[in-house]
């Protein structure tokens, strides 16, 4: 058991690779929080849970909103007095509603064009069409979401004198996304603020690492055109998606002990597609 009595907060953790994490820790001992903005998502991977002593418990919230962030924070704090483990996990694809099917559309006329060895003729005609309200909300999500849920943690992880905190990042930060460069500047974002608050909290006793995934298999992947689904397996030396569970394992080992001289760092569960 090795999250044994930790208190643990996952956000989004109503689907994916939240929802995963959240079964795994629970599974390891831990109590978890379980977040998402959607309350019938957060309650369903909370119901499906292992008792837990202290008990787990559902809290709809959207990490993008300080006042909601803080308020959930005040209720760990009412119902616990601490927070051991915080899982910055909550994540959309799109900043706007159609930008996925457009995606969609151009990265399988961009393939084709690629594929069939003439003139490139075909573009990624994408970051003209996003819009100023698509922008702001993929950088709240990810990127202030991350902040405000750190933020809100510390006092209660400085209360349990020390803790783990684990960001979702993407391969994408590092590799650059065609596509959906507002999600990947985002990701990239929490790479920063991952290693600074290392650098800030590590005399505390808590640590700051982030995950880069390569492509899971999950809600957020679900709509990829087929074409582009087999190009992303077929580029990876591990010819495949992962399952949400290979990416929880990760978030595991940075949440527990085993990762005691870990801070600061990136774990890359991604198939091999950057090195
Ligand atoms: P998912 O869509 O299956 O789950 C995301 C969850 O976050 C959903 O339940 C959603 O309701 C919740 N959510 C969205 N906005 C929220 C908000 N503002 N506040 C609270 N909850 C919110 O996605 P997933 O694939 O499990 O992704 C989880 C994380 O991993 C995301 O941060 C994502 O960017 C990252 N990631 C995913 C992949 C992938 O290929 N699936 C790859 C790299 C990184």
């Amino acid at each position: 058991m090795r999250l044994r009595d930790r208190i643990a907060l996952i956000t989004g953790a109503g689907s994916g690779i939240g929802a995963s994490t959240a079964a795994l820790f629970a599974a390891e001992g831990a109590t978890v929080i379980v977040n998402d903005m959607s309350r019938p998502a957060a309650d369903a991977t909370a119901a499906a849970l292992p008792r837990s002593e202290a008990g787990h418990w559902a809290v709809a919230a959207d990490v993008s909103s300080s006042t909601e962030v803080q308020a959930m924070l005040d209720d760990v704090r009412e119902r616990h007095g601490r927070l051991d483990v915080l899982v910055n996990n909550a994540g959309i694809s799109e900043g706007a509603p159609g930008e996925t099917a457009r995606v969609n559309a151009n990265a399988t006329a961009v393939l084709a064009n690629v594929m069939g060895g003439g003139p490139r003729d075909v573009h990624w005609d994408i970051t003209p069409h996003i819009t100023d309200d698509s922008w702001s909300r993929m950088l709240a999500v990810h990127l202030s979401g991350t902040f405000f849920c750190c933020r809100a943690a510390i006092p209660l992880m400085q209360a349990a004198g020390g803790g783990a905190i684990v960001n979702l990042s993407s391969a994408g930060a590092l590799l650059g996304q065609p596509g959906v460069p507002h999600y990947a500047a985002a990701k990239a974002g929490i790479l920063g603020l991952t290693r600074s608050l290392a650098g800030e909290l590590g005399s505390r006793g808590i640590r700051v690492n982030a995950l880069c995934p390569g492509t899971i298999d999950t809600p957020m992947t679900k709509d990829i055109d087929e074409a582009v689904r087999i190009m992303i397996a077929a580029t990876a030396p591990i010819s495949r998606l992962a399952d949400p569970g290979e990416v929880a394992a990760a978030a595991l080992f940075l949440a527990c002990d085993e990762s005691s001289f870990f801070t600061g760092q990136t774990l890359e569960p991604n198939g091999g597609i950057h090195m």
